[in-house]
C-alpha cells in the first residue's frame, strides 16, 4: 500500500473528506494546510492574523508561510519514528512543489502517488455554496477556482512527468469516490 500521498484537485472536489477517511482508515498522518489555516486563524496567531484577509479573498497564502507549517509537522513526524502521511491542499503552485521536494528530499522520503480528484465546475460551485464556509460566497469561490486554474493546475503535468499522477472521478456518493481512491492506493 502507498502511505505518501498527495490530494490534488480543485476547490470542493471532496479533498478533505476523503483525505480524512482514508487517514483514519489508515493510520496516517493527515495535514490539510486549509484546516491548519483555518485553526491559526481561529486561535488568533500572528500567523492567522496574516493569513485572514488573503484567505476570505480566495487568495494563495504567502509560500514560506504554508512550507513553515509543513516542514515543521513532517520533520516532527520523521523525527518520532516516521510513518505514512497524506497532504491535502498542498502543494498548489509549482513553487510549493519544488520546495516540498527539497524537503523531502533532506528527510530522505519520496511522494508515493499524487491522486488528482477531477469534477465538473458547475458540480463544484454548487457543492462549495452548500457547504457555506467564510470564504465560500459565489464571488470568492469563482476567484478560487480562478487560482486554481492558474497556479494549481500546473501540477498535473507537473506529477505526471514524475509518474506519480493518479486521476479519480470524483462524482458520486462519498463511499463510491473512497472505493475508487482505495484501488489506486493499493
Ligand atoms: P478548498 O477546499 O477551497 O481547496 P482549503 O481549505 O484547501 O480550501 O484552503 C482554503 C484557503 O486556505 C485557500 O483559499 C488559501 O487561501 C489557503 N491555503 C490553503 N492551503 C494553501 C497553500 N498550500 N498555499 C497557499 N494558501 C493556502
Amino acid at each position: 500500500m502507498k502511505q505518501r500521498l498527495l490530494f490534488l484537485g480543485p476547490p470542493g472536489a471532496g479533498k478533505g473528506t476523503q483525505a480524512q477517511h482514508l487517514a483514519e482508515s489508515r493510520g496516517l498522518l493527515h495535514l490539510s494546510t486549509g484546516d491548519l489555516l483555518r485553526g491559526e486563524v481561529a486561535a488568533g496567531t500572528p500567523l492567522g492574523q496574516e493569513a485572514k484577509t488573503v484567505m476570505a479573498r480566495g487568495e494563495l497564502v504567502s509560500d514560506a508561510l504554508v512550507l513553515a507549517i509543513v516542514r515543521s509537522r513532517l520533520k516532527q513526524q520523521a523525527q518520532a519514528g516516521g510513518g505514512g502521511w497524506l497532504l491535502d491542499g498542498f502543494p498548489r503552485n509549482v513553487a510549493q512543489a519544488d520546495a516540498l521536494a527539497a524537503l523531502l528530499e533532506e528527510l530522505g522520503q519520496q511522494i508515493e502517488l499524487v491522486v488528482l480528484m477531477e469534477l465538473d465546475d458547475a458540480v463544484l460551485v454548487q457543492r462549495l455554496l452548500a457547504r457555506g464556509r467564510a470564504d465560500d460566497n459565489e464571488s470568492v469561490i469563482r476567484h478560487r477556482l480562478e487560482v486554481y486554474r492558474q497556479q494549481t493546475e500546473p501540477l498535473i503535468a507537473y506529477y505526471r512527468e514524475r509518474d506519480l499522477l493518479a486521476p479519480v472521478e470524483a462524482a458520486g456518493s462519498v463511499d463510491a469516490i473512497a472505493e475508487r481512491i482505495a484501488a489506486v492506493i493499493g
